[in-house]
């Protein structure tokens, strides 16, 4: 086996200087005769994982105006953000508190659907 490292599932192509084994930009010189499935590819791409964005309406009483409440979204794509003024400011706020704990009891951990 020829393990050939790249992005991209590799190929072999035979030119007058030899038969390469070719992931995106990395060419290996391999044996000629060398076929796919003389190759053991080993993909070195990044692996992202992607965070499904969550939302949360955090209703809090308003001081401005006893007895109405605020409506504040909380995002969470990875990292929380709150539509709140006290976020804008301070970059963290209760609401997300609140989000952020409401998780630990049944997951364990801080952090939702972070896997
Ligand atoms: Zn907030």
């Amino acid at each position: 086996m020829i393990k050939v490292k790249g992005y991209i599932n590799p190929t072999v192509i035979n030119t007058v200087d030899g038969t390469f084994a070719v992931s995106g930009s990395n060419w290996i010189n391999v044996p000629e005769g060398t076929t796919l499935k003389d190759l053991n590819w080993i993909d070195i791409t990044p692996k992202i994982k992607k965070t499904k964005l969550h939302k949360w309406e955090v209703k809090s009483p308003s001081k401005s105006r006893p007895g109405k409440f605020n409506t504040y979204l909380v995002k969470f794509d990875g990292t929380y953000s709150c539509t709140c003024l006290g976020y804008t400011y301070r970059r963290k706020c209760r609401h997300i508190t609140k989000i952020s704990e409401s998780f630990r009891p049944s997951r364990g951990r801080a952090g939702a659907g972070v896997v």
